[in-house]
């Protein structure tokens, strides 16, 4: 075991998830997920999934967990769709929005009820987002609308700068788009739907009667998923399997370390729990 390892030695009352890198890593389960997940639902533990990624609705990642062994209810499952959607319909019911995002947010705010717009006259809200969509046209529709007739404001789902993929490639992110429009009209984003905003921690938790101090952030990036739970409060555990490295956490101070650091993300199970369950780093 790397010595910057550090495992709870308690079981806490709810465990929120992030996905890529720490659950899965393209199509394959990381080795540890399957087990750590059943064995907190056998225990009756609170487990909830998050992901900063709005071109998937909660339903694809219900059928992605579903086809990795993992079955998960809808409503265990948040992302920026929903928490884009929640903020818009609650703060702005009314507002013309421009949604520079992929189709699983734009029916998402269809469905609750918010006017989707492209003309730049009548928009009050341009929606920055991971849109594999995004060209000229739409960084000038922003452009118009926040620049030219001064009316719109700039809010985005997520503040990522690139996705990562398996073998080290990724993708540009939402930051990118953000940037975009923001180099050309000058203006600054107002509000982040996702990681670290504490809007994800709410909606990670709705519903719970727990007590954030004693609950855990899981996640793979300092500074969205461990950076959320410092934040809060909360408890937080960065794994090694995804984006963060050993040499990243040791360069830290003490005000911006995980709380803990796992090799294999059922190190989340006490070592004590591992002994009564037979476990062993040799299966998963
Ligand atoms: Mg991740």
């Amino acid at each position: 075991m790397n010595d910057i390892v550090k495992a709870p030695t308690d079981f806490q009352q709810a465990y929120v998830f992030d996905m890529d890198g720490t659950i899965y890593l393209g199509d394959h389960l990381l080795p540890g997920a399957k087990r750590l997940i059943e064995e907190l639902r056998r225990r009756g533990i609170p487990v909830r999934f998050l992901s900063n990624n709005p071109t998937k609705d909660p339903q694809q990642y219900v059928e992605k967990l579903e086809k990795l062994g993992l079955p998960t209810d809808i409503s265990d499952i948040s992302n920026t769709v929903v928490t884009t959607t929640n903020w818009i319909k609650e703060n702005h019911p009314d507002a013309k929005v421009f949604a520079i995002a992929e189709e699983p947010l734009k029916n998402s705010l269809r469905q609750a009820g918010i006017a989707l717009s492209e003309d730049p006259e009548e928009i009050d809200i341009v929606v920055s987002s991971y849109d594999r969509g995004f060209d000229y046209r739409k960084l000038q529709i922003a452009f118009d609308a926040i620049w030219f007739h001064k009316r719109a404001f700039l809010v985005q789902t997520n503040p990522d700068r690139f996705c990562p993929f398996p073998g080290g490639r990724g993708e540009p992110d939402c930051a990118a788009m953000t940037a975009a429009i923001e180099a050309c009209t000058g203006t600054t984003c107002q509000v982040n739907f996702g990681k670290p905003s504490p809007v994800m921690l709410t909606a990670a938790l709705a519903g719970l009667d727990v007590d954030v101090a004693h609950c855990v952030m899981v996640g793979d990036r300092l500074a969205t998923d461990i950076q959320m739970a410092l934040d809060t409060g909360m408890g937080s555990a960065c794994v090694l399997t995804g984006e963060a490295t050993a040499d990243d956490i040791s360069s830290l101070d003490d005000a911006h370390r995980p709380t803990w650091v796992l090799d294999r993300i059922d190190r989340l199970i006490p070592a004590s729990a591992w002994a009564e369950l037979g476990w062993t780093e040799n299966d998963d």
